[in-house]
């Protein structure tokens, strides 16, 4: 299935695009959202898409022959937007959307092991082409490393601190008792040390058993914490006086960066905040695009 845009109507009210502005679509993915943004601030306005991941990135590329003086794409991290935008000349820039998470085609398509209901192999690296590790010695890290290479300790802390885990003690312990006997290899290898470590009356609550852990995993071969917590103020400084910000996140540790981010920023006097509180997406959305249920959108215009 294609990837549906998530809150779209919701990111246009508050990108508030018009006529001739310029916008960054900081996670262009497949290109959903830049496609309702382009509708609105025609005739000359422009959009400067960011994609980490070069299979999408290529997908994407390859469809937007409809507006090649429109869309500028570049595949690189989000973490660079200032020299991205620099080194393109893009300006004044009237707003950002940054839309983080993944992509259907990354879930469905990429065979890299973001999702439980496949059986892949463990790697959940966004792009595996020019992917580098701030922290280890080495030049990226995938899925297939932490299970099998990192201490208990350590994974146990990121199951704790990015999957909010609440098993996480006995997740990281089954993990290192299976490695020992046999690396793990796949994810549904995983899945299936995961089932067994949790309590089986837990297994079939509101999310499936694995979520935690697959997520707790994906944040942290990708640094997407860090990433966020890096791109925000940058964001700020490149946006133009009157420009917008408006940043969708899809957990609670992303939406509490998010958060007090823009509050610090609101008091320092340097921007207003559009969303005193989060925007949720309706029952309906969440009925049409699974994906969008954990949803938040927040946004906040410069001074
Ligand atoms: N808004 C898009 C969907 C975005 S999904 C649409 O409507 O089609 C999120 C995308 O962000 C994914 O394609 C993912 O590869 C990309 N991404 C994740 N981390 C990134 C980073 N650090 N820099 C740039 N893109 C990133």
């Amino acid at each position: 299935m294609a990837h549906i845009p998530v809150l779209t109507k919701e990111v246009l009210e508050y990108l508030n695009p018009k006529a001739n502005e310029n916008f960054v679509d900081a996670t262009v993915g497949e290109g959903g959202h830049s496609a309702a943004i382009i509708e609105k601030n025609n005739p000359n306005g422009k959009i400067l898409g960011i994609e980490w991941d070069s299979e999408v990135y290529n997908i994407t590329k390859s469809r937007i022959a409809e507006f090649p003086d429109r869309i500028i794409l570049v595949n690189d991290s989000y973490i660079n937007l200032k020299e991205i935008v620099e080194k393109e000349n893009f300006k004044p820039v009237n707003g950002i959307l940054l839309d983080l998470g993944m992509s259907s085609y990354q879930l469905e398509k990429s065979g890299r092991g973001f999702s439980f209901m496949k059986n892949e192999m463990l790697d959940m690296r966004y792009n595996s082409g020019n992917q580098k590790s701030k922290i280890k010695n080495q030049n990226y890290i995938t899925a297939e490393n932490i299970v099998n290479e990192w201490s208990q300790e350590k994974i146990e802390e990121i199951l704790n601190d990015y999957g909010e885990e609440r098993f996480a003690r006995q997740i990281a312990k089954k993990i290192v008792e299976k490695r020992k006997v046999k690396k793990i290899s796949s994810t549904f290898e995983l899945k299936d040390i995961i089932k067994e470590a949790m309590p089986s009356k837990f297994l079939y609550g509101k999310i499936h058993f694995a979520t935690r852990t697959f997520q707790a995993i994906r944040i942290t071969v990708n640094e997407e914490l860090d990433n966020l917590t890096e791109f925000l103020p940058k964001a700020i400084e490149v946006l133009s006086s009157g420009g917008r910000l408006v940043v969708i996140s899809f957990h609670s540790l992303e939406d509490r960066i998010v958060k007090s981010f823009f509050k610090n920023k609101s008091q320092q006097g340097l921007v207003k905040i559009l969303t005193k509180k989060p925007i949720a997406v309706s029952r309906n959305e969440v009925l049409v695009n699974p994906r969008s249920r954990s949803a938040k959108l927040r946004a906040i215009i410069k001074n």
